[in-house]
């Protein structure tokens, strides 16, 4: 028996034992609608996440890099439907999450992909105790039917994070930050799901604590055999846990790569841009990347350009590229680019 189903034995599972795509992203839109006025008549609407499509595979942890304010939030919370869709389609293990009513979204969604955030302080409630706040999900969800049960997989959930089962009773702020990060990684195991989207987990923790989240993460990957989608502006980190990388801007993917290619050889200006600000200690033989300050300022997401979103900054643009948006291809195997360059 795997480990996974010795945690939670009558979880179902959607990926089931399919190896090949547990998440099918196509073309996901979410614009939240600008209102002004006495009458808050919709004027325009922010394109917070335009046109995005993706796939991840079962097991795989898909990084998500992108400046503060480029949409991989958004993304990341529409996929488990904390924000509604505008647009596009989330297939989840095959089934449409996108059309679900709130009783299927719970049964399908909501057990099978959870989410750990960057802030353990404002995602847990002060007021309730850590046995408390792991308890309402299995209530919520009515798995287990009695309080012993539940006790027993609480306290082996907390062992599991590294977590004493005796600080059951504390409250969120008599714990560290890092130990709040792993009381909001046992919330989202706690249910035992497929997939966890950790939207900048380890960004507001010290560097050294970090390392112990990023390990902790892959430790229960290996485990339960999660499949994650990493968000995070962080592009070491990115770089350290992801077996593929997507670079959002404004909004749009603009490259899609595993991450050896996408690191050694980045293809979209905008992903050169970002990498060549990172440190890297070169191989000997290795390329030097100069480093790209791009021009400008992040345009609005309310008013992104015409064409290409990135023309405005791009030191390659041309004339098409101010008039036509570029088709997000595949430029390479396994390589997705959204650049005339390589249409
Ligand atoms: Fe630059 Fe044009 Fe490519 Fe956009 S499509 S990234 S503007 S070269």
């Amino acid at each position: 028996m795997s480990p996974a189903k010795r945690l939670l034995p009558q979880q179902e599972k959607v990926g089931g034992e399919n190896r090949g795509n547990l998440l099918d992203v196509q073309h996901l839109k979410m614009h939240f609608p600008i209102r002004t006025g006495i009458l808050q008549r919709t004027t325009g609407s922010v394109k917070a996440v335009d046109d995005v499509s993706f796939t991840v595979k079962k097991g795989e942890t898909l990084g998500i890099v992108g400046e503060s304010g480029c949409g991989k939030s958004t993304l990341g919370r529409s996929l488990i439907r904390l924000y509604e869709p505008t647009g596009g389609k989330i297939l989840f293990g095959g089934t449409d999450v996108t059309t679900l009513k709130e009783r299927e979204l719970g049964l399908v969604l909501r057990r099978n992909m959870q989410m750990v955030f960057q802030d353990p302080n404002a995602s847990l409630n002060p007021r309730k105790s850590l046995g408390s706040i792991l308890m309402e999900p299995l209530r919520v969800h009515g798995i287990m039917s009695n309080k012993e049960d539940r006790m027993d997989h609480i306290a082996e959930i907390l062992q599991t994070v590294g977590l004493h089962p005796a600080v059951i009773n504390n409250y969120p702020h008599e714990f560290s930050g890092g130990q709040r990060q792993r009381i909001g990684i046992a919330r989202a195991l706690i249910l035992n799901p497929e997939l966890i989207i950790a939207d900048e987990a380890v960004s507001a923790l010290d560097v050294s604590i970090q390392a112990q989240i990023v390990n902790l993460l892959e430790d229960l990957q290996k485990r339960f055999e999660l499949t994650y989608i990493f968000i995070s502006h962080d592009l070491s980190v990115v770089r350290h846990i992801s077996d593929r990388v997507g670079v959002m801007y404004l909004g749009k993917l603009m490259e899609l790569s595993d991450k050896e290619s996408l690191y050694e050889e980045p293809l979209h200006p905008y992903t050169q841009s970002l990498l060549s600000a990172v440190p890297v200690i070169r191989k000997k033989g290795s390329i030097k990347r100069e480093r790209i300050i791009l021009e400008g300022d992040l345009p609005s997401p309310a008013d992104p350009p015409e064409g290409c979103v990135f023309h405005t900054r791009c030191p390659y643009a041309m004339p098409q590229c101010k008039s036509e948006a570029p088709l997000f291809r595949e430029a390479a195997p396994g390589r997705h680019v959204a650049c005339h360059l390589f249409n």
